[in-house]
């Protein structure tokens, strides 16, 4: 069984392939026709996309149109309004000793493309970047997570009935499935994932020198000085924290709040969860994917450090938002990224230290700083590395389509969203051409030193 289809994705793949040299995948109205025809089947089975989430880990229509569905309908209007300036050779100067002669960049499709998606936005973190190698000119096979596997179907189901799998294919399975898919040889491979994986992808990548975009994830920091709006940054850390509980690449995994005004915020943020209502029949609050995840968030729970939350129900798979406190680089929970409903919060006692202390671990997906002050504003931008961040604000920098979105370090390799995700899918191509009149012999044997003296003045 495992043969045949591993034969039939071969085929696909090939295909695919044919289809591409080709060259019908290049035409700027070829690329719109599959954008908006993308577009069409999401949104005549918007409710099915609700339901299939649902089921796989209740979460709300609210949250699955604004975390998930606007931003695929973002990225596919982007693309139709700009794709033909993005596909537009560009024009580069010329230097002198080419000259006479014009300089161009092309922007050539990468070919056959590979997406591999995660299961916490199954819907956005599958078709975003699927919607960048269409955009871009590429034939894509696209494997969701099996993980909500609700979710994978529908898009499998829905998109292999209406596209043609010379140009699109969604394959469905899991380990296995990707392990196979792997030993093809793609023109780029994007992969969103944990970085234990990520390692894996690129591994398998490297033997066919293919270039990957890897999105991973890590311990997102969310520093609060002194000088911060203290309810301000509880409710918006609060909100980007429990959103789709926890279960966030981009979440604040951690709180590093400075000393002096710790008891404060901790109170602020207690009140603030409070108010938020997390119950367990709340629509607004999503469940955690499976009883794995479950248990392993549990058991990152320390009894004797909750100071709000600490409920759980195996049966509802929920787990209340619970804040940890204090916290510390020993505790069990700080040694992985929690993906999770539970926030601990550590102290710091001079700004530098905790810019140190982030510093000092792994390169974080995202960043937050809740400040007011300009030096620390500067400190924080300049001095740590991270993928992408806020000052006063969480999570939203990935809904600006203006921004790359994107790892560095253990956190991943390259970025994607708007102009990003179609320079991702392709090859900046240059050409120059040259005039066929007025050829000197200067760069010509045999050579003298009166020669190099002019290359020198020229070069
Ligand atoms: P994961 O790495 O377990 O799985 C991702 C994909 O890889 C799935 O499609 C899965 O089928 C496949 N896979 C799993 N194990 C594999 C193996 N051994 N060989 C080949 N393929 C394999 O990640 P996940 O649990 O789906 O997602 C959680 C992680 O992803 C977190 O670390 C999170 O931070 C990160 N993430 C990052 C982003 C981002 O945009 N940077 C977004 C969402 C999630």
């Amino acid at each position: 069984m495992r043969k045949k289809n591993k034969m039939s994705i071969q085929n696909i793949l090939q295909k695919q392939r044919t289809f591409f040299t080709s060259q019908s995948t290049k035409s700027l109205d070829f690329r719109k026709t599959q954008l908006k025809k993308l577009k069409q089947i999401i949104s005549d089975n918007e409710n099915l996309f609700y339901e299939a989430i649902d089921k796989d880990f209740g979460k709300s229509q609210f949250d699955t149109y604004t975390t998930e569905l606007a931003i695929i309908y973002g990225e596919i209007n982007y693309y139709l309004k700009n794709l033909k300036s993005l596909m537009k050779p560009k024009s580069a100067k010329t230097n002198l000793p080419n000259l006479p002669a014009s300089s161009k960049i092309y922007q050539d499709p990468l070919g056959c493309s590979l997406v591999i998606g995660a299961w916490n936005y199954p819907y956005q973190l599958s078709i975003c970047p699927m919607i960048s190698a269409i955009a871009a000119g590429n034939t894509c096979i696209l494997k969701p997570s099996e993980v909500a596997a609700h979710s994978m179907k529908l898009m499998a189901n829905l998109f292999n009935e209406n596209f043609d799998p010379q140009v699109l294919h969604v394959e469905t399975g899991g380990v296995a499935e990707t392990t196979e898919l792997l030993k093809l040889k793609f023109d780029k491979i994007f992969f969103t994932g944990s970085p234990q994986v990520g390692k894996i992808v690129y591994e398998a990548a490297a033997k066919n020198l293919t270039p990957v975009t890897l999105e991973l994830g890590g311990k997102s920091p969310a520093l609060v000085t002194e000088n911060a709006n203290l309810e301000i940054a509880a409710k918006r850390i609060t909100w980007g924290k429990f959103l789709n509980a926890g279960q966030t690449c981009v979440a604040p995994d951690y709180i590093l709040v400075d000393k002096k005004v710790a008891s404060k915020f901790i109170e602020v943020l207690k009140n603030q969860v409070d108010k938020n209502n997390y119950q367990p029949n709340s629509s607004h609050f999503t469940r955690i994917i499976n009883e794995k995840h479950f248990t392993r968030l549990t058991n990152l729970i320390d009894e004797n450090k909750i100071v709000f939350g600490g409920k759980t129900d195996l049966e509802k798979l929920y787990i209340q938002p619970t804040l940890l406190y204090p916290a510390n680089w020993n505790d069990q929970i700080m040694q992985e990224e929690i993906f999770g409903p539970i926030l601990p919060i550590l102290v710091y006692d001079n700004f530098d230290e905790a810019l140190s202390q982030i510093q000092n671990h792994d390169k974080p997906l995202s960043a937050y700083l809740f400040s007011n002050n300009p030096s620390e504003i500067e400190k924080f931008c300049n001095n740590i590395s991270f993928g992408g961040g806020c000052i006063n604000d969480v999570v939203m920098h990935l809904t600006n389509e203006n921004l790359p979105f994107g790892g560095v370090g253990n956190s991943g390799i390259g970025n994607y969203h708007g102009k990003y995700g179609f320079e991702a899918f392709t090859h900046q191509k240059s050409v120059l051409k040259r005039a066929t009149w007025g050829e000197p012999d200067l760069k010509y044997p045999p050579y003298s030193d009166k020669k190099l003296s002019w290359i020198k003045k020229l070069m």
